[in-house]
């Protein structure tokens, strides 16, 4: 039997629903009728991205599988543009549930982050440079246009 355990109303105000909305900037690098591909601000690695459904959802808890596969198609899409587009020599996902479990923006999202040999994660919640954060979209972008 499948349960589906209870966790809090999705709250339509959380932030990536204000940048799908595009009430506040984002530096966006790709999307479909179902997700947006946009950088994360307080990047732990060059070309740290976030990838999101465009319809609601807090996280994997109350997410449908539609939801939940459409966004791991464009995971793996920009998981592989990042490869080309930094030269990475692989990538690690990250996913958070709940506050307990590390969440701290409400709507599902999956982190992208392009990974080299002898370079560790960035400690998190340190703003980025906006210009080389601009820099790392264009070249996901170009990068995703020859896959
Ligand atoms: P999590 O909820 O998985 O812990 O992480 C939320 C992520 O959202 C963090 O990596 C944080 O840097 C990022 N973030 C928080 N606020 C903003 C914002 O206003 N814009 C963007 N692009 N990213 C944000």
């Amino acid at each position: 039997m499948t349960t589906t355990p209870a966790t809090p109303a999705y709250d339509p105000d959380n932030i990536f629903a204000k940048i799908l909305r595009e009430e506040i900037p984002s530096f966006r690098v790709y999307e479909d009728d179902e997700t947006l591909c946009f950088m994360d601000i307080m990047p732990r690695a060059d070309g740290h991205c976030l990838v999101i459904p465009k319809t609601p959802c807090r996280n994997v808890l109350d997410a449908t599988p539609e939801q939940l596969a459409a966004v791991m198609r464009t995971v793996q899409k920009v998981s592989r543009a990042a490869m080309v587009a930094f030269g990475a020599g692989g990538v690690s996902l990250q996913q958070f549930n709940e506050a307990v479990g590390g969440q701290e923006v409400f709507h599902l999202h999956v982190h992208v982050l392009p990974r080299h040999a002898g370079t560790p994660m960035r400690a998190p919640g340190k703003m980025g440079d906006m210009d080389a954060i601009k820099g790392h979209a264009e070249q996901l972008r170009a990068a995703l246009e020859t896959l």
